[in-house]
């Protein structure tokens, strides 16, 4: 069976880029306790123990590490888009 490429893009009705499945990150989180302790050599990807996920009010990020909130974003109510990266899915 010939290999298929499938793009799957999402964009905003605003005309802006639709953003394929990379990595787009431009500023990572960090726990601040993490960095300071972080041995040399060790890139901070590397040594980070980040858990991201849903919450009751938005999304949370936790350091595993030291047990304790990084960053927690309240999402207001409002609804948000999102794109999951699911290559069955991009398949059919
Ligand atoms: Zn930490």
């Amino acid at each position: 069976m010939p290999s298929k490429t499938v793009t799957k893009t999402v964009g905003y009705s605003t005309g802006e880029e639709p953003y394929p499945f990379e990595n787009r990150i431009k500023a990572f989180f960090h726990c601040r306790q993490c960095i300071e302790e972080k041995p040399d050599g060790i890139s901070p990807r590397d040594w980070a123990q980040l858990e991201v996920g849903w919450t009751r009010y938005g999304i949370q990020v936790w350091c595993k590490r030291h047990e304790r909130n990084v960053e927690h974003f309240h999402l207001m109510g409002n609804k948000v888009r999102s794109v999951t990266s699911d290559e069955d899915e991009a398949d059919t």
